[in-house]
């Protein structure tokens, strides 16, 4: 017995594998590595044997032969839209959002809202995305699944100068924004956003009231933009500007701006995006489903932009799957520029990691490193496509389909093992999420 050993330090879990991505400063992988978990954050991460020695902990989670990652951050989701799933594919995008999405939104309700948002957040949870940023109607339902199955997220009621299911002006969605910020002020995983849908569905004075808003409440701003190609177009038309110098002139972009999509921007579009900080979420499936257009994202990285990944709704993608969304990404650019080194697989995986933490404004996620919260995803590498394991980027960007997911963590507590959800009876809800998009598939006009 060593009487000189300090005594070990009390921690909740002690989580060990073969393997920890740290996506520290470094990008170190630990091998045979362990993370100490406490109050809900990472107390410390390093070699098991380390940690073992220096930890006492309540609850051992040894993963074996998996890596632990940190929780991906989808950064632009519509959750409730998985009851869309399917109901109209392989459409123009006008065609497919004035025709067909748009008549069977307006059928929304709470309830509706609340069952498909929990649906997708069983989905994200199962392919190791902790963390999404939610664009959409009753954004109050989409917070309430996102807590019910634990999941951390940053919501926003969507505004637009037409009624919507939830809000007969703008108005009224600028009113039910400023409650959500008061509900969810001090939630310990959920957060509020303002969201506009898009310069061609809200005007210059919605902009601008959605833009103050958010400045009141120190909060990220997020809106489609330079999505669909005769966006530019249309906004000359209307405005003498194209999009976004249009949204630069109402006073828009900027550090707390977080742009979807922006497919359509030409070299002073970029240097706008550069000089004011905006931030990209970039859904290349979505917009490659649709048709919209391969965004310049290499260009935007180049110029120091922070860029991060998104799904876009379950109508236009139709998974919610972050693995999926960086495996295209990084071949949609390879194949678009002739490039094989323009968007590598550790590009990717920043942008699914640091790039959506960057992109939400929530420092403390998207790295296992010492203070963060300690939202994690575990992928075994036992099976078939992992085997053998050289290079994580590699490996989880262009292997990886997501199904290897074994355990997903948020703020320290286990809310995915093994296709179970601790506070959810998937298979009754997905019977409840079958009737609800029957109904709604059954009523639209
Ligand atoms: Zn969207």
């Amino acid at each position: 017995m060593n009487l000189d050993a300090s005594p070990a330090i009390p921690c909740d879990t002690l989580v060990t594998a073969s393997g920890i991505l740290t996506q520290n400063a470094r990008r170190e992988v630990i091998r045979d590595g362990a993370v100490a978990i406490s109050g809900g954050r990472i107390a410390a991460v390093g070699s098991r044997a380390e940690l073992a020695t220096a930890y006492a902990p309540a609850e051992t989670l040894a993963m074996g032969q998996a890596l632990v990652l940190p929780g991906l951050v989808n950064a632009h989701a519509h959750a409730a839209m998985t009851l869309f799933r399917g109901l109209a594919d392989d459409l123009p995008i006008a065609d497919w959002l004035h025709n067909h999405i748009w008549p069977v939104e307006r059928l929304l309700t709470p309830e509706a809202v609340h069952l498909g948002a929990l649906a997708a957040c069983a989905e994200m949870l199962a392919c190791g995305t902790t963390c999404f940023a939610d664009l959409y109607f009753f954004a109050d339902q989409t917070a309430r699944a996102a807590d019910t199955l634990g999941m951390r997220a940053v919501v926003g009621e969507g505004v637009l100068d037409f009624p919507t299911p939830s809000a007969k002006t703008p108005a009224e969605a600028l009113d039910i924004s400023r409650a959500l910020f008061d509900h969810l002020r001090s939630h310990p995983r959920l957060s509020a956003m303002v969201v506009a849908h898009s310069p061609y569905a809200a005007s210059d004075a919605t902009l601008a009231a959605c833009a103050a808003l958010a400045r009141e409440q120190d909060a990220v701003f997020t809106l489609h933009a330079a999505e669909g190609v005769t966006e530019n177009a249309d906004s000359l038309k209307k405005t003498g500007k194209r999009v976004i110098p249009h949204l630069h002139s109402l006073g828009i972009l900027g550090k707390n701006c977080l742009l979807a999509h922006c497919v359509h921007v030409d070299d002073t579009d970029l240097d706008l995006l550069a000089a004011t900080g905006t931030n990209v979420a970039h859904c290349p499936r979505s917009n490659a489903k649709l048709a919209s257009g391969t965004a310049p994202i290499p260009a935007m990285l180049q110029r120091g932009l922070a860029v991060a990944l998104g799904t876009d709704g379950a109508a236009s993608n139709n998974a919610l799957n972050l693995f999926a969304e960086m495996g295209f990404a990084s071949l949609g650019h390879k194949l678009a520029s002739g490039d094989p080194t323009s968007f590598p697989a550790r590009a990717a995986l920043d942008a699914a990691t640091l790039g959506g933490a960057a992109c939400l404004g929530l420092p403390d996620i998207g790295a296992i490193v010492p203070g963060h919260h300690a939202d994690l995803a575990v992928l075994s590498l036992t099976r078939p496509s992992m085997v053998p394991f050289f290079d994580a980027p590699s490996q989880l960007v262009y292997a990886a389909s997501g199904a290897e997911v074994v355990l997903t963590m948020v703020a320290g507590r286990v809310v995915y093992r093994d296709g179970r959800f601790p506070n959810l009876d998937a298979a009754a809800l997905f019977r409840e999420v079958r009737d609800m998009a029957a109904s709604l598939a059954a009523k639209r006009p």
